[in-house]
């Protein structure tokens, strides 16, 4: 294995830039909306300063900064019992790969410091405030807090170098060889300069007649990054590092992209988009305030994170930027919703991400499997949602059926499979593959070799209510109505009356002595083990269904 130069450790540099850029944008907006806001936005920058001799690290940004009770309701749920949880796991944590998981998981990206620091100090002050705030803790779960009467306008965040680190090559993130190369690998595209005091060392003049034959050294400030925004760039210029990175600054997030997608429009109305597909979910992607993962940007311009208008509520785990060039940089939420073009742009975006899926499921399988387990149940959403698309969806969804324990099959393999005379794909549902399994319901289709699609999550009982078919063939539960095993049987008629003559008396005295409780009873042939089942009629709702507006109250 290559050993690398870069060590998970360095992450916490990329979260700290990552927090200072996203400040920087808030106050660009903000002085852009509020034109009563006495801030100078003349020169928005990010500052890296070192401090060999104390061994400090301090990343300064003249962006919005944080009022007393956000630095205590945001960076101060380091101290709340969920992060106190972590922080014990991250002590035990095995190794590094181990504790940036750890702080992956819990989504806190400033509190990364503590992998490199034994102290963080906070100086912040918000725009309009008149007081500023210091913080400092030393990562175990107390912190102190103050307000103090004066501080530059934004946020500095200082780190205390672990003292183990300083011999060590690799972590000296005192280092400016270090920091520049940091800031290249993880920073780059930030559209915010990021500034740092370098030494320039000037050889010995050659001239003649010059003095001495000394080396010059001066201190310059230096941009250390290109700013340049990746969307904007052609996708075969862009390295999947600097991809990777990009995601991991907008999404928050510490995995790695499953898929890029980059597309352009001109003409009209003309926009650039950049979207990932993850390759982990969030832990909240069912939380009722789940938010959509795109952002608007009005020519190179931030304006609103989690853009609801631009992906549709099943894609919310799609992340990206799209820049458009037409829109006012006030541009609200209210005018979005109205706008016809906002519309016709989410329409591509929704089409590109969901031909993007089906690539991957053909060209990369073990990609598409990976994309499935992680939001296949987000994705199934869309099929009652967007009728537009709800061929396509049908096409890039899996299903865990009788056929197979591991696999999952496509719908396109069921019909593949399908029986001669078999004209229907049967489904059951249920809580789990187990108890659908053991359900009287599949014997006839057991006995018959119908393979059977196992549908065990509480959205799959809501969408087979609207969709009715795939590629022609009607959806058919197995639970429901008279599913009609026998066709094409020219015999079973005459068998089938013969029976029921010769049962006619016991069904006439189960309907009397259930007829609070059942409907109809019937003479069936789909039972091949079990005596009786219950079964709801063609047209009713399925017990799960029942189950479901029973829990909910209706
Ligand atoms: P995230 O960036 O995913 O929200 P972080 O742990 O990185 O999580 O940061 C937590 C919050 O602290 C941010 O959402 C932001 O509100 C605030 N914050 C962190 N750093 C800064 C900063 N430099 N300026 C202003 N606010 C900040
Ligand atoms: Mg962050």
């Amino acid at each position: 294995m290559v050993h690398s130069v870069y060590s998970n450790k360095d992450s916490f540099l990329r979260e700290l830039i990552s927090n200072a850029s996203d400040a920087l944008d808030k106050l660009r907006l903000e002085a852009f909306r509020n034109k009563d806001l006495d801030v100078d936005t003349s020169d928005l920058h990010i500052e890296i300063e070192v401090d060999k001799g104390a061994r400090t690290l301090t990343i300064r940004d003249n962006g919005i900064g944080m009022t007393r009770e956000e630095v205590i309701g945001l960076i101060g749920t380091l101290a709340k019992s969920g992060t106190a949880e972590l922080r014990q796991q991250l002590r035990e944590a095995k190794n590094e790969a181990a504790s940036e998981e750890l702080i992956g998981q819990f989504g806190i990206g400033f509190y990364s410091s503590f992998m490199v620091a034994d102290k963080v100090e906070l100086l912040t002050h918000k725009a309009g405030e008149s007081e500023a705030t210091r913080w400092e803790s030393t990562g175990e779960g107390t912190y102190i807090i103050e307000s103090v009467p004066d501080a530059p306008q934004g946020t500095a965040v200082t780190l205390h170098l672990k003292p183990e680190d300083a011999e060590d090559e690799l972590h000296d993130y005192t280092s400016e060889w270090k920091l520049r190369s940091l800031v290249k690998q993880y920073s780059d595209f930030i559209a915010w300069p990021i500034r740092m005091e370098v030494e320039r060392r000037t050889p010995p003049s050659q001239e003649e007649g010059a003095e001495g034959g000394e080396e010059v050294v001066t201190i310059e400030t230096e941009t250390l990054n290109s700013m340049k925004a990746l969307w904007a760039r052609p996708k075969d210029e862009v390295s999947d590092e600097e991809y990777k990175e990009f995601y991991k600054h907008i999404a928050h997030a510490w995995d790695d992209p499953l898929e890029v997608i980059v597309m352009k429009a001109e003409g009209t109305f003309e926009y650039q988009a950049l979207l990932f597909i993850p390759s982990h979910a969030p832990f909240d992607l069912f939380n009722r305030d789940a938010q959509i993962g795109v952002q608007l940007y009005v020519k190179r311009v931030f304006i609103m994170g989690d853009c609801d208008q631009l992906m549709p509520e099943y894609l919310r785990f799609i992340k990206g930027v799209v820049d458009a060039q037409d829109l006012s940089l006030n541009v609200s939420r209210e005018i979005l919703q109205q706008d016809r073009q906002i519309n016709a742009i989410r329409r591509r975006l929704t089409k590109k991400v969901l031909s993007t899926i089906k690539d991957l499921q053909s060209e990369r399988p073990e990609d598409y499997r990976t994309f499935w387990t992680q939001f296949g149940r987000v994705l199934k959403e869309g099929l009652l949602s967007d009728a537009d698309n709800q061929d396509t969806l049908l096409q890039i969804s899996s299903f865990a059926s009788t056929h197979s324990e591991e696999d999952a099959t496509t719908l396109a393999e069921y019909v593949e499979r399908m029986k001669d005379g078999q004209e229907q794909i049967f489904y059951a549902t249920g809580e789990t593959r187990q108890q659908i399994l053991k359900s009287p319901h599949l014997e006839a289709f057991k006995a018959k070799g119908y393979e059977v699609l196992i549908l065990t999550d509480p959205v799959d009982e809501v969408w087979v209510g609207t969709v009715t078919e795939f590629d022609g063939k009607p959806l058919q539960s197995v639970a429901k109505g008279e599913v009609d095993l026998d066709s094409g049987d020219e015999s079973s008629d005459a068998e089938r009356e013969e029976r029921e003559k010769e049962f006619a008396d016991l069904l006439t005295w189960l309907k009397e002595t259930l007829t609070d409780h059942v409907k109809e009873v019937r003479l069936s042939t789909r039972l091949t083990e079990s005596p009786a089942c219950l079964i709801t009629d063609a047209f009713g709702i399925s017990p799960a269904l029942a189950r479901i507006y029973q829990a909910s109250g209706q």
